[in-house]
């Protein structure tokens, strides 16, 4: 997992130097969607789930077997595993809108680089969101093993390694510090793919899901 970190960062470093800033991609390959209009459709399809009014779209056995020859799903959702949060039902899309990759507290990896990869180089998505969200049990592991220097259990050190750097960060800001780490790994991790040279050709945008109100807001 470390080698894995180091890889990355160091992938990264050199892609944040050669990178150019990150742009709406056009729709070379005449996808229905470019970067704004997915990102359009992503935050109606909220407010529509967020308002009690989703349409459940693209849900039937027709559109299963338009789709069983090729898919041009129209953004990637890089999420946390929380089970309050499938994007499929907070964006209201469905079958081959969304390729959605979900780790516990969102955190990277190779093989969530390399998912993203698939979907913005082999299926020319042109739009990454990385969507955080409040009361993350990920960000409260890290929060824990900070407050109380307890050991953590076996795999989740890589959560807390991961979201570490972004609680330290937080630590002195006043108000809810669980808010403010979500909202700084969400950043970093919407960084962080965005200087990776892999990602260029994709908008890479930040965003956080409310559990109260159902509704997404894009970071700045
Ligand atoms: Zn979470």
């Amino acid at each position: 997992m470390a080698s894995n970190r180091r890889a990355f960062l160091t992938v990264t470093a050199v892609g944040a130097l050669a990178a150019a800033p990150a742009a709406a991609a056009p729709a070379t390959t005449g996808h229905p969607h470019d970067s704004r209009t997915a990102l359009a459709e992503l935050l109606a399809g909220n407010r529509r789930y967020a308002t009690g009014r989703s349409r459940h779209p693209h849900d039937t056995v027709h559109r299963r077997h338009l789709l069983a020859g090729a898919q041009h799903p129209f953004a990637v959702i890089v999420g946390c595993i929380d089970s309050r949060v499938p994007p499929e039902l907070v964006f209201d899309q469905g079958l081959g809108d969304l390729l959605c990759i979900r780790t516990a507290g969102h955190v990277l990896d190779e093989a969530v680089l390399a998912s993203v990869q698939y979907g913005v180089e082999e299926l020319r998505i042109p739009l990454v969101v990385v969507l955080g969200h409040e009361r993350c049990g990920a960000v409260a592991a890290t929060l824990e093993h900070l407050r109380t220097g307890a050991p953590v259990p076996a795999h989740l050190n890589l959560l807390v390694d991961e979201i570490t750097p972004s609680a330290r960060r937080t630590r002195a800001l006043p108000g809810d510090w669980a808010e403010h780490t979500m909202t700084a790994h969400t950043r970093w991790v919407r960084d962080a793919v965005r200087a990776d040279p892999a990602f260029r050709r994709a908008h890479v945008a930040a965003a956080r899901f409310d559990l109260d109100t159902g509704l997404v807001s894009v970071l700045p």
